[in-house]
């Protein structure tokens, strides 16, 4: 064997995102041991880091030790007993997914589906919630398979009004768009460290209100996945002192985390969501300019996923190839539905920059131009540029 060297990558996809320098080296940092006092006292910090982050004072804030999934995984499991019915608002690929880990829990799931590319209506989700008692609402703030925001704080309130606990999926969400637990009344709220945080996979930061804590420590019957039971993993990352071994904390990966919250907290966590719309609107400025257009309307756009039609006659994944082999660029596939018929521009956390804006542009309309199809990119970069300059 030999050791692996990445090729050096730009990485504007649905994920990972960009991941700066002084991240990298925080994660090369020495192993101490878990339960070293050192560790504990960083434990501490992050977890009230994530609680500033999501606005959830009163909230449980832990990352657990796995990717978003683990996240999604943990909040249904968690809060779902067999026989228990759960709505769930599926407008994308990871609302599908929510359903299927809910039919695993044994509920009775409803699904509230939509069309891919338009948010989630609150409308048919309260019809679906009058029909009989429900004890959760499930969807997606930010549905990465489509770019599409919808209205977390109008479908948590649903949630209450009909007495069921709300799950928030905000792994896109968090540190692009605002994400207020407090504001909302979310009950479960998860993300994921590879997006607009611009740290790597592998650890999803979850928020849990006292009323999901009340319903869980309440359950009738265990939770079906051990390491992703809040009884047991609160007694390791809630103990003042008292800490329990329950599994070893992926220690440098938090050192990792630790280090993208300090950078954000630097940087101004409402300056990185300006940022993060200021690139966005320079990018849909260069793309339209282009003669391309998004699947999204503008009022539910994400801005740290741009969702970007394939124009008539164009080989999709041979745009993809030629950026990637000519500029070193990751931009994302269509999933599902949207397979072949759009391209999914990630401006997340550290690849959320002017330059990433300019360099997207010039190197997309150099491989629509490789398959006969000219555009203007002096016309495009200036758009962009009129938008950052304003
Ligand atoms: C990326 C993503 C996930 C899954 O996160 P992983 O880290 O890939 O497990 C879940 N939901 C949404 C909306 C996502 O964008």
């Amino acid at each position: 064997m030999q050791s692996f060297q990445p090729p050096h990558r730009v990485l504007m996809g649905p994920g990972p995102s960009d991941v700066s320098p002084r991240v990298l080296a925080a994660l090369a940092r020495p192993t101490i041991g878990h339960l070293d006092p050192e560790f504990q006292a960083l434990m501490e910090e992050i977890k009230g880091a994530l609680q500033r982050l999501m606005n959830a004072p009163d909230h449980a804030c832990i990352p657990l030790p796995a990717p978003g999934t683990a996240g999604m995984e943990a909040a249904i499991m968690n809060l779902l007993e067999p026989g228990d019915r759960a709505v769930i608002a599926v407008n994308g690929a990871f609302g599908g997914r929510m359903a299927d880990m809910a039919g695993r829990a044994g509920a009775t799931v409803v699904t509230v589906d939509h069309e891919w590319g338009k948010p989630v209506d609150p409308d048919r989700v309260a019809a679906a919630l009058a029909e009989a008692p429900t004890k959760v609402l499930a969807f997606v703030h930010a549905e990465t398979s489509t770019g599409v925001r919808s209205d977390a704080a109008t479908l948590c309130a649903l949630a209450k009004t009909h007495r069921a606990l709300s799950i928030v999926d905000c792994v896109t969400s968090l540190g692009g768009i605002p994400v207020d637990v407090a504001a909302w009344g979310a009950d479960v709220v998860y993300s994921g460290t590879q997006k607009c945080l611009s740290a790597p996979p592998g650890l999803s930061p979850i928020a849990i209100s006292k009323a999901a804590q009340a319903a869980i420590s309440g359950r009738k019957e265990k939770v079906r996945n051990w390491l992703l039971d809040f009884n047991l993993i609160m007694a390791y990352w809630g103990g003042e002192g008292g800490r329990t071994y329950h599994h070893t904390a992926p220690i440098n990966a938090l050192y990792g985390l630790h280090e993208s919250l300090v950078a954000l907290f630097e940087e101004g966590h409402q300056a990185a969501m300006v940022r993060h719309a200021r690139t966005h609107e320079a990018l849909a400025a260069g793309v339209e300019a282009l003669g391309l257009t998004f699947l999204v309307e503008p009022k539910w756009r994400l801005p740290q996923l741009n969702t970007v039609i394939v124009p008539d006659g164009v080989d999709e994944a041979a745009v993809r190839t030629h950026v990637l082999k000519a500029w070193d660029l990751e931009i994302g596939a269509g999933l599902g539905p949207l397979k072949g018929k759009v391209w999914r521009i990630g401006l997340m956390g550290a690849s959320a920059t002017p330059w990433h804006v300019r360099l997207c542009l010039t190197a997309l309309s150099e491989a629509l131009a490789a398959q006969g199809v000219q555009t203007p990119v002096a016309d495009a970069i200036a758009a962009a540029d009129k938008v950052l300059a304003a």
